[in-house]
């Protein structure tokens, strides 16, 4: 049997399953409801927002073989087929690999026939930004007018990069970057109907570290239990490349009492383990945010050791100089994908003296 990664098989195959997307449901539910299906859409947002399975999930709604519904059987030819990417008249085009004008025109040229089964034939052109020029003004002229019966969903992560003339013939969907409170309850009731041991920190970790992609959630959640059915700190760690919330704790603390020859032998130790000096940075944001909860009370379940760190750097540090730590750490992980281990030394010190 074909092995099936989580991540599709928990891909949302209904319009109620796609989280933290309420506006473009609220909209997609008008549109169908009404039955004036618009034969173009544009769906565009970060990645692993559920981009494509949306325009499966359209697919479906114009074509469940029951009735034209916001709430698709699953059950028929149709929803079974689109469920699977194996059906004939709902046909998926990587913008990224077909960018020539011949290739689209080849592809899209057969809207000029009936299609076999479905009511209305769907053409899903994914990573539409890559395009040609050339290619556009096909598309351009295709849209301008439709065939019958016919669907245009382009998707993208660069709406910028379309030419207004195409975006403005579209229906506009815009998935939004998910929260880590979404992206949390939804692994976590995966774990559960996957019978998969977790703790909530690393559920934690999961999810931050995810940067508002489900799918890179899911895909984290597939690598760390592809040994054993179990998540907890340790191999979520190891597989986020993080390191212990103590090492973390220790590093702020000799920041804030500017111990630099300890801080220097910290720093040593974790280049050593060769990890991504970004991630820790934004671990010790994480951890910044913590101690300011501590500050107001709000104190997690951790353990003695940790308890006592966090308890004793939230007495010492003032509320502006979290803050002050958290800005800057803010401002140099958002403009560095790379901070190499000069820089990372650099900063940590700079933040001591
Ligand atoms: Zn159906």
């Amino acid at each position: 049997m074909t092995y099936i990664t989580l991540a599709n098989k928990w891909r949302p195959k209904k319009l109620n399953n796609l989280i933290g997307q309420d506006q473009v449901i609220f909209s997609l539910k008008n549109i169908i409801e009404s039955k004036k299906i618009h034969p173009a859409y544009i769906i565009h947002g970060p990645q692993g927002t559920g981009k494509t399975s949306l325009a499966r999930i359209i697919t479906k709604c114009v074509n469940c073989e029951k009735k034209i519904t916001i709430d698709p059987c699953d059950n028929c030819f149709c929803c079974i087929s689109i469920n699977k990417n194996k059906n004939i008249d709902s046909i998926e085009i990587d913008g990224a690999s077909k960018t020539k004008i011949e290739e689209i025109k080849n592809i899209i040229e057969i809207a000029q026939y009936k299609s076999s089964n479905n009511r209305y034939r769907t053409f899903i052109i994914d990573e539409c930004h890559m395009l040609s020029q050339s290619s556009f003004n096909y598309l351009l002229k295709t849209l301008e007018e439709p065939y019958i019966n016919t669907l245009y969903i382009l998707i993208t992560t660069q709406i910028e990069k379309i030419p207004k003339t195409i975006v403005s013939r579209c229906i506009n969907l815009q998935l939004n970057k998910l929260n880590k409170k979404n992206i949390k309850t939804h692994i976590e009731n995966i774990l559960k109907e996957e019978n998969i041991f977790f703790d909530n920190i690393s559920l934690d970790y999961i999810s931050i570290f995810s940067n508002g992609s489900l799918r890179s959630a899911i895909n984290t959640i597939e690598k760390i239990t592809s040994k054993e059915k179990i998540i907890n700190t340790k191999n979520t760690r190891l597989m986020l490349g993080i390191l212990p919330d103590l090492s973390i704790l220790f590093i702020i603390k000799s920041i804030h009492e500017k111990d630099i020859k300890n801080l220097i032998s910290n720093i040593k130790k974790i280049t050593e383990l060769g990890l991504n000096n970004k991630t820790i940075l934004i671990q010790i944001q994480i951890t910044l945010y913590k101690i300011l909860l501590y500050k107001s009370n709000i104190i997690y379940d951790e353990s003695l050791c940790k308890y006592k760190i966090f308890m004793y750097l939230s007495k010492v540090m003032t509320k502006e100089k979290i803050t002050n730590l958290y800005n800057k750490l803010i401002d140099i992980t958002i403009d560095n994908n790379v901070i190499n281990e000069i820089d990372f030394e650099m900063i940590l010190i700079n933040f001591s003296i």
